[in-house]
């Protein structure tokens, strides 16, 4: 350019320009700052919740004797309690989620641990598993049979390994070297299950009737998630499986997204029921992806998958979860489904059929 004048006038017009835009992004970005903290502010975490299922399936109150009732109020009522002084002591959800399945697992009422269902060859085979919300981490375990708590077998496979999933004697093995106790299979035996094998057998006449879903169905697969003093969701779930599986069969519940999912960013879930539907439904991420995709309630979630999806398919079972505000849900589309929740008071609530 040849004019010095029209140069620099040049010059200083670029300049502004540039500053000008500058100062638009700046403004741009405080201003999304404002709307961040806005809605961090609105999604502020809610206090300490704890919610746990005992199973879901045909419980009704005409077979149920009064005593047998009481025994699963107060067991789960201690399993809650157990959880939530893990929460009310600045505990994580991942520690209160397997304090609370530990007591559970420990109970013969539930199908987890002692008291978990039989497989055809009369052996108890074990499925667990666990997720943080906060780190998005997940561990599981597959048919074992000689850790006395797949959770905190499936802990260990989320904290101290690089693997989500182990199974079988694998599995076994890493859990004794993290010294986690090992005991004979015979421990889990009850004799309620193992009748429970012989009257499945009876009904199986043949090898196409084993793929039907079980007529009487009430197992007791256990479930909790949690939220925390840091407002960090976890769930987790641990069960025998189903009565007469076979062939190594493995259901939804060490299944990451089925029977088991945890992310802060929507919800912590575990369900219960037949395993193969959601597995196939995958479950716990569909829950958590109508949340965080078409901003449903986890309510609203849970609805739409567990009432009306399973339903059509036939799929029977229920969940239960919380998100990070505090919000509780119990879920099922069969007849009953042992549950309970208790919040930052302190008072455990339960129930077991389905108008309660
Ligand atoms: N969902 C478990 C399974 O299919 C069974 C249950 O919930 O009782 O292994």
């Amino acid at each position: 350019m040849k004019n010095p004048t029209i140069t620099r006038l040049l010059t200083l017009f670029i300049l502004v320009l540039f500053v000008g835009g500058c100062q638009t992004n700046n403004q741009t970005e405080s201003l999304q700052e404002e709307e961040t903290s806005q809605s961090k502010e609105e999604l502020k975490p809610g206090p300490i919740t704890l919610v746990i299922h005992g199973g879901a399936g045909t419980i009704l109150k005409k077979n149920m004797s009064p005593e047998r009732e009481a025994e699963y109020r107060a067991k789960l009522e201690e399993s809650l309690n157990t959880g939530y002084e893990v929460l009310k002591k600045g505990g994580t959800s991942v520690e209160a989620v397997i304090a609370t399945l530990q007591v559970m697992e420990e109970s013969p009422l539930f199908n987890a641990g002692v008291g978990a269902v039989f497989t055809n060859e009369g052996v108890n085979e074990l499925d667990a598993a666990i997720m943080d919300g906060a780190s998005g981490m997940a561990g599981a375990v597959a048919g074992v049979r000689t850790i006395k708590s797949p959770i905190e077998a499936a802990y260990q496979v989320m904290t101290n390994s690089k693997h989500v999933m182990m199974s079988g004697k694998g599995a076994e093995d890493f859990a004794a070297s993290r010294g986690l106790e090992v005991v004979d299979n015979s421990y889990f035996y009850t004799e309620r299950r193992y009748n429970s094998l012989q009257k499945a057998k009876e009904r199986e006449a043949d090898e196409a009737s084993a793929m039907l879903p079980y007529q009487d169905w009430k197992y007791g697969t256990v479930g909790a998630a949690a939220l925390d003093q840091d407002g960090n969701i976890a769930s987790g779930t641990t069960t025998g499986g189903m009565t007469n599986k076979r062939f190594g069969r493995i259901g939804d519940a060490p299944i990451i997204g089925a029977g088991t999912y945890a992310h802060n960013e929507s919800c912590a879930i575990s369900a219960t029921g037949h395993g193969e539907f959601f597995i196939r439904n995958v479950v716990g991420y569909d829950i958590a992806a109508l949340m965080k995709y078409k901003g449903m309630s986890i309510t609203e979630a849970a609805d739409e998958v567990v009432m009306k999806k399973l339903v059509e398919k036939g799929g029977s079972g229920g969940v239960i979860g919380l998100d990070r505000q505090g919000n509780v849900m119990m879920t099922f589309n069969s007849e009953g489904m042992y549950r309970g929740f208790i919040k930052e008071e302190g008072k455990p609530q339960t129930f077991i059929y389905k108008d309660e």
